[in-house]
């Protein structure tokens, strides 16, 4: 069976980061199930240092299904522990072997993508976080070879609390450029935009003028061609507070004007939307799907139920089966 494609403008696919309690096959028919046509997924589990030995059973399964649903691209999101922009040496070291791990593994989740955080300087200075971080990927690379089916690791940009680097445009810019210069392969580099932590951070996208002036930015640092995901989610936060606390599309701050306009942008034409808003394993999913395609579309959104916005998500802890 097929199914048709959901119509987000411009050919760009939408779909949402699930929890596999239920299992892998089980998570591709539920994201075509609510009308999403794209999955991002854990391999493992994300606040583990440890990787499992084995592929999961289902994993050929789950590779069928997809091409059946015509569901795709898959995204890996790598653990939340990996900070290659930090001194440590040891979690240094392990963020590496974690990177490896989900460079090797990907393919077999026919996973286009493999998302990771840019991470934290930890107070050794900006410059200093942004070359270890092209220095690790360099390091990953060099042990995990290119080629066709090779992801591409996506690095996404960050709120900004702590020492976070990523932030801003220029960061991501910089980060290309440091990759460059010590002969990493940026090819098999690109970025996701995460529209809550754009917001943590500050830019103004709660409008369309201020979405207008981040993308143009954008465009003209880093090239459209280098976004390769977005995270589509609206915020708790305040903008600018630095927090990353992601909220239901059209009942936070961010607001429709903004999100209407990032997701019509043609800056972002045909870049895949993965959508993780709260409670995904609550029947949220559902909701959110059909709202990201109201607001694409310029109307109004469903209203978010009262019991939604006291729930903060069970988040997507787990671990494909
Ligand atoms: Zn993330
Ligand atoms: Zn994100």
């Amino acid at each position: 069976m097929t199914d048709a494609r959901p119509t987000l403008p411009d050919g760009r696919v939408l779909g949402a980061h699930l929890p596999l309690a239920n299992g892998l096959v089980a998570a591709v028919d539920r994201i075509a199930d609510v009308g999403g046509g794209a999955l991002q997924i854990f391999t493992d589990n994300p606040t583990s240092w440890r990787r499992r030995s084995e592929p999961p059973a289902e994993q050929a399964a789950f590779r069928a299904r997809l091409a059946e649903r015509d569901v795709g691209p898959v995204a890996v999101h790598a653990p939340y522990l990996v900070n290659l922009a930090g001194p440590e040496e040891e979690l240094y070291r392990r963020s590496v072997e974690l990177l490896v791990s989900e460079l090797v593994v990907a393919p077999g989740f026919a996973a286009r993508f493999v998302n990771i955080h840019v991470g934290s300087h930890r107070g050794a200075g900006r410059e200093t976080g942004i070359r270890r971080l092209a220095e690790g990927i360099g390091l990953a690379f060099g042990r995990v070879p290119g080629g066709p089916d090779a992801p591409l690791v996506v690095l996404e940009n960050s709120a900004g609390g702590g020492f976070a680097v990523g932030t801003t445009v220029e960061d991501l810019a910089d980060i290309v450029d440091a990759c460059a210069e010590i002969g990493v392969d940026t090819d098999r580099i690109g970025f996701c935009l995460d529209t809550a932590h754009l917001w943590g951070y500050g830019y103004a996208i709660g409008d369309g003028e201020g979405v207008d002036d981040l993308l143009a930015r954008v465009d003209s640092l880093l090239g459209r061609g280098r976004i390769a995901m977005v995270h589509l989610n609206d915020s708790r936060a305040d903008r600018g507070s630095r927090h990353d606390r992601h909220a239901h599309l059209g009942a936070g701050r961010i607001g429709i004007g903004g999100l209407h306009r990032f997701l019509t942008h043609p800056v972002l034409a045909g870049v895949p939307h993965y959508l993780e808003t709260p409670g995904m394993d609550e029947g949220y999913d559902a909701l959110n799907v059909r709202n990201a395609l109201l607001i694409a579309a310029g109307l109004a959104p469903e209203p978010v139920p009262a019991e939604a916005l006291r729930s903060r998500g069970s988040a997507s802890l787990t671990a494909p089966g």
